[in-house]
């Protein structure tokens, strides 16, 4: 058989929510070419999550394979800059500290700068390693630029991100899926009929009766996984022994403040509260482990920290965090909640429904639907899982905070042998190794480590070559460089009234 003879012919989506809408959007892109038709369906009964509104820098990326105008993008999502994530009361009651997107000052002798930040920590001498990130100084400072294309300057040396408004977000990208040929149906599946010889699904079926076949399905239904879990049984990992939260109120509130170009996570009794400030509002939720906190009690607390007027009446999810055993299976594809969720914590969930995207591309099916090609996908799709929830798993497992339940159970609980190696690489001498397709780099995990009392014993032996007087000069003028870079920058506020307000 020719292989256009195994042409996938239609590609039905099931959701529409942000998962649905970006899988619609790319497709729409990308297939433009291919022989295929690409339907969408979503239920007009059954809600989005609605949530997810901050994000990491490589939606970019994403944007760009798109060909999206960021300054459009952000004026019609409500959008702000997102330079990185301030925790609160995480490590102990009291205790700040920032994960910027961008690194720390610049590498001396291929040695990592903060290897030789600690030389200087040690002697109570080189500041706070805060004052080595640009994207943290100018975040505190209410500024915001983008990188600079010349590499040896030091405003080159930021990456940023967006928080929008998932509502916009998701009907912005649906008139660009509808100007690309994706149809929307606008239907509730019921369920799905199966191959008899293979069980691969053949048709989803409507609440009427009526039926839709297709070859490929992609299953954005969210947490509830219509095909891939309730369709073909694939089972769910559960991780909330290592990542308990497994509830959140959600509420928008006015902002009584020009938008903070950063995100604010605190850590609370039996959670943590997230605050997003978009253009015309701030997003706001609590993240909580129904063990040890009711709903009313959650709602309560949340509504009692708003920073000002609440928008809406406060919205409840229940979630469990964890993936499902496999992403991909037979003819169906989970994308988004479906695949999988490990709470909001590091905003990575849209980035997870993009690097979806990303790898089906890289082994786009034909109606033979190759196992080998699956198989890959879900490795792919695993080992990113794992990296991620490790990466989260050490905010709760690094805290000295001991006056609550659930705080007490996150530090004492046993972790992945793989994250316990990256503590021990840490602890040991400070050093950090990227594994394969892990999202997080070295930037993140030294913010996290350091700004949650993981301290190394040792620095780098290499530090000690470099002459100490040299050290402290080097490190004294990034510093000066630094706070000079960020004071030269418009502020947040000025940068999205010139560039990408919204008209509202
Ligand atoms: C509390 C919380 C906070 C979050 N914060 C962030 C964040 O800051 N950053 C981030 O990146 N991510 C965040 N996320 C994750 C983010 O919200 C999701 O990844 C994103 O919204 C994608 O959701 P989805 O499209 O998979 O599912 P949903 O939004 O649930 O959409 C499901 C779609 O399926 C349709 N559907 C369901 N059943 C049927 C049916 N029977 N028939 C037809 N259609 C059906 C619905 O109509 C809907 O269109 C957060 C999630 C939660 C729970």
């Amino acid at each position: 058989m020719n292989s256009d003879d195994l042409f996938v012919r239609r590609i039905a989506i099931v959701g529409g929510g942000t998962a649905g809408w970006m899988v619609a959007a790319a497709l729409g892109k990308l297939l433009q070419y291919h022989p295929c038709e690409v339907v969408l369906i979503e239920s007009p009964e059954i809600g989005t999550v609605g949530v997810g509104e901050a994000t990491i820098p490589p939606i970019q990326l994403f944007n760009r394979l798109l060909q999206i105008d960021e300054h459009e993008f952000l004026r019609e999502t409500r959008g702000t800059y997102k330079l990185g994530i301030e925790f609160v009361d995480w490590f102990q009651k009291g205790h700040t500290y920032f994960h910027p997107f961008g690194r720390y000052g610049a590498d001396l002798e291929n040695v990592p700068f903060h290897q030789y930040w600690r030389k200087l920590a040690q002697r109570g001498e080189g500041g706070a390693l805060s004052e080595y990130s640009l994207p943290t100084v100018a975040a505190y400072r209410g500024r915001f630029a983008p990188p600079d294309a010349n590499p040896r300057s030091v405003l080159s040396n930021i990456a940023y991100a967006y928080h929008l408004d998932a509502t916009r977000y998701a009907a912005y990208l649906r008139s660009y899926a509808e100007a690309r040929g994706v149809q929307r149906w606008q239907r509730t599946v019921k369920g799905a009929t199966l191959r008899p010889d293979d069980g691969f699904i053949d048709a989803v079926v409507f609440d009427d009766g009526s039926q839709l076949e297709a070859d490929f399905f992609i299953d954005c239904s969210g947490f509830k996984g219509l095909l891939i879990e309730e369709a073909l049984h694939t089972g769910y990992e559960d991780w909330r022994h290592w990542l308990p939260c497994d509830r959140a109120v959600a509420v928008p509130c006015e902002a009584n403040e020009a938008p903070r170009p950063y995100t604010r996570s605190t850590a609370l009794e039996a959670g943590w509260q997230w605050r997003i400030p978009l253009q015309h509002r701030l997003g706001n939720g609590y993240v909580y482990c129904s063990d040890f906190l009711s709903d009313d009690e959650a709602q309560a607390t949340l509504l009692d920290r708003l920073d000002g007027k609440p928008l809406a009446d406060p919205k409840a999810l229940r979630f469990t965090t964890g993936k499902r055993k496999r992403a991909w299976n037979k003819n169906c594809l989970a994308v988004g909640l479906a695949a999988g969720f490990m709470e909001p914590l590091e905003s990575t969930s849209i980035h997870m429904i993009q690097s979806a995207i990303a790898k089906l591309m890289t082994v786009f099916p034909d109606r033979a639907f190759d196992p080998v090609d699956i198989a890959e996908y879900n490795r792919l799709t695993d080992t990113e899982f794992e990296r991620i929830r490790d990466f989260l798993i050490l905010h709760y497992k690094a805290t000295q905070r001991d006056d609550a339940p659930l705080w007490r159970y996150t530090r004492e609980m046993s972790i992945p042998d793989s994250l316990q190696h990256k503590l021990d690489l840490y602890q040991s001498r400070g050093r950090v190794f990227r594994y394969d397709e892990e999202l997080f780099a070295d930037t993140s995990w030294v913010a996290v480590f350091e700004g949650q009392g993981v301290i190394p014993k040792r620095y780098d032996p290499l530090v000690d070559t470099y002459e100490l007087d040299r050290l402290r000069a080097v490190a004294a003028k990034m510093r000066q460089t630094i706070a000079a870079g960020a004071e030269s920058m418009l502020t947040h506020d000025e940068y999205i009234a010139r560039y990408c307000a919204s008209s509202r």
